[in-house]
């Protein structure tokens, strides 16, 4: 109870990732039923209230609303307003905007009530054919390869699958970088879910790479990228395994040459770091004089 209003409710309902009958019954009833829906791109979640003859307004609510959005929607929901916040696709907070009001309604003693549902990550992961009980969802990868191939080193001793988000247009980018990381640990690409072109496309990183070459469509609309776990007993990951100068002259692209040593020597374990400094110095310049990457 807020003074003698009794606060509203905040649900968070999940809506379709692609195909709008995936929308849940309860979902159906909330958003016809709260007093207005926050929306990230209203223009594009009027399409679905539309398929759905919805008439509850829409109230934009995205990543840039600021506080002043939030406390708007706190007033509203201690007016005993109940409010439902939906993204574009899929189950809000995954890579969406909603976090900060989620805890503001939190901290507030307002009822958060999820309306669960849609989420590319659990599609991508249900299909993809590995166990699925423990994964590390790891949101979308850093554009910048150095970056990338870190934090690619990083995770690959974790045992389980892990889930990544992917853009079509770096796709070759980042199934070059798993090669490179550990060439037998296959993964799969989960393109589409629940449209008309749904696919999964399954394989080594050498042999995605061949199907992306043979399949120009594999690189177009959305997807999930998954790593497979590691196979049990497979000791072999890897930070063991990367070239060490393959490292250095993906890194001495985007960082210096003694960035590079430094994060170099945090993944190549029992490494020197003076001389992988010197190495870096060697194929900085070396790199400097092949020009820019055509990969880039
Ligand atoms: N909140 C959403 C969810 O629960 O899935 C994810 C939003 S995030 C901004 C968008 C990313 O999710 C896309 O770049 C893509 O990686 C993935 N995605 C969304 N819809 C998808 C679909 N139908 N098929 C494959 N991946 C999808």
């Amino acid at each position: 109870m807020h003074g003698d209003t009794e606060a509203g409710k905040l649900y968070v309902v999940a809506t379709p990732i692609g195909n709008l009958r995936d929308l849940s019954a309860r979902a159906l009833d909330v958003l016809r039923s709260v007093s207005a829906i926050l929306a990230e791109d209203t223009r594009h979640s009027a399409k679905l209230l539309r398929s759905w003859d919805i008439a509850t307004p829409l109230v934009s609510h995205h990543q840039h609303s600021g506080a002043r959005a939030v406390d708007r929607a706190l007033r509203q929901l201690n007016a005993g307003k109940s409010l439902a916040l939906i993204s574009d696709a899929g189950t809000p907070l995954l890579h969406d905007p909603g976090a900060p009001l989620v805890r503001a309604a939190v901290q507030a003693g307002i009822r958060v009530v999820p309306i669960p549902g849609p989420s590319a990550l659990l599609a991508a992961l249900v299909g993809s054919g590995f166990p699925a009980d423990t994964f590390h969802f790891a949101g979308f990868l850093p554009s910048r390869q150095g970056q990338r191939l870190h934090l690619l080193q990083q995770l690959s001793p974790l045992s389980c699958a892990l889930v990544f988000y992917e853009a079509p247009h770096r796709l070759a980018k980042t199934l070059a970088d798993l090669q490179a990381v550990d060439p037998d640990r296959p993964a799969v690409i989960a393109r589409e879910l629940t449209k008309l072109h749904e696919t999964f496309y399954r394989g080594r990183p050498d042999e995605l790479l061949t199907q992306l070459r043979e399949d120009p469509n594999m690189a177009r609309g959305e997807m999930v990228l998954i790593w497979a776990p590691r196979e049990p007993g497979d000791l072999s990951h890897a930070p063991a395994r990367i070239e060490t100068d393959e490292l250095l002259r993906a890194l001495v692209r985007e960082v210096s040459p003694s960035a590079a040593a430094r994060i170099a020597a945090k993944i190549i374990r029992g490494s020197a770091r003076g001389e992988l400094y010197e190495r870096a110095l060697k194929l900085g310049a070396q790199v400097k004089s092949e020009g820019p990457n055509p990969a880039d």
